[in-house]
This record gives C-alpha cells, sequence and structure tokens, in this order.
C-alpha cells in the first residue's frame, strides 16, 4: 500500500479520456489486467452500452493481450448490459471502495492486484479501492462534467448569437 492518508486517494496517473492512457507504457509497467469502473468513465449514466469507439478500443486492448473487466458498484442490470456490449466479465455491486470483490476476480484469473490498473472517475471508490489492494491507478475526468462544460459553452455561445 502507498503511504501517507491523502496519497491513498491519488491516482498514479490522471488523463482527460480513457483513450488518452498510454497502452505501452502499462505493458511495460508489467500491467496484465484492466478494471475499469462504467459510470462516467466508460460512458455517461444515460449510455446503457458501449459506443462503436469503445468497443474498438476494448477489443484492441484485448488483442494485444490485456484482460479486461468492469466493477461497478451500479446494479446487475446495468452493468451486465455494457459489459456485454464490450464482450467482458464484469462485477456488478462492487462494493468500492471495499476491495474484496475485485480482489477474488483478479486471483481467479490469476492475476496479482500489482498487475492490475483500475481504471475510475471517483477518488474515494475507485482510486481508494486501487490503493487498498496495491493495484496502479488511473483517474480520468468525470465524462458528464464535460458534457456539462460543453453545453455551458454552448448555451453561452448561442446567447451571444441570439444578443446580436
Ligand atoms: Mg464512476
Amino acid at each position: 500500500m502507498k503511504g501517507g492518508i491523502r496519497s491513498r486517494f491519488l491516482p498514479d496517473l490522471f488523463v482527460d479520456t480513457i483513450y488518452d492512457i498510454d497502452i505501452n507504457a502499462l505493458k511495460e509497467r508489467g500491467i496484465k489486467a484492466f478494471v475499469f469502473d462504467i459510470d462516467n468513465t466508460l460512458a455517461p449514466y444515460s449510455m446503457p452500452s458501449a459506443d462503436e469507439k469503445l468497443i474498438k478500443w476494448i477489443s484492441d486492448l484485448k488483442e494485444r493481450g490485456f484482460e479486461v473487466m468492469i466493477a461497478s458498484n451500479n446494479g446487475k442490470k446495468r452493468v451486465s448490459l455494457f459489459a456485454r456490449s464490450i464482450d467482458c466479465d464484469y462485477i456488478s455491486r462492487a462494493c468500492k471502495p471495499l476491495e474484496f470483490k475485485i480482489k477474488r476476480k483478479l486471483s481467479s484469473l490469476n492475476i496479482k492486484p500489482t498487475q492490475a490498473v483500475l481504471v475510475g472517475d471517483q477518488l474515494f471508490t475507485d482510486i481508494w479501492s486501487a490503493s487498498l489492494m496495491g493495484m496502479y491507478s488511473i483517474l480520468v475526468r468525470p465524462i458528464s462534467d464535460k458534457e456539462g462544460w460543453f453545453v455551458k459553452l454552448k448555451r453561452g455561445l448561442e446567447r451571444k448569437i441570439l444578443n446580436s
């Protein structure tokens, strides 16, 4: 475990979106498995299944030899449907930041937590659970925030245009 209380909530890496993750760098670190949060990490809450870009990106990960799975605190209905769209294993009601369900799933694949990366948008669930297990952790900027900013920007522009 990483030392210090504050560092338990700090990710090893912070990226804007999952597509900014340097896959080669993780491969070089000995990472064998990706554990993804869904909501606001892979997709906004409103999106029931993966879009084409995500499906392609996940299938590239698998082709490069990574195990891919989902660990979401959301319910089985949401999580199983989304997992099916990217054809991967999942843990629903994952109880993050508690680590036991993720640990159990990794161990069933013979993967040590230190060989896995957890990707999520929340410090107190995703990043904390990774840190409890000694997993590498990547924080992404929540997708809905980005939409929020975009909508605000658009509204601002719309107002300017309407006023002129
Ligand atoms: Mg999330």
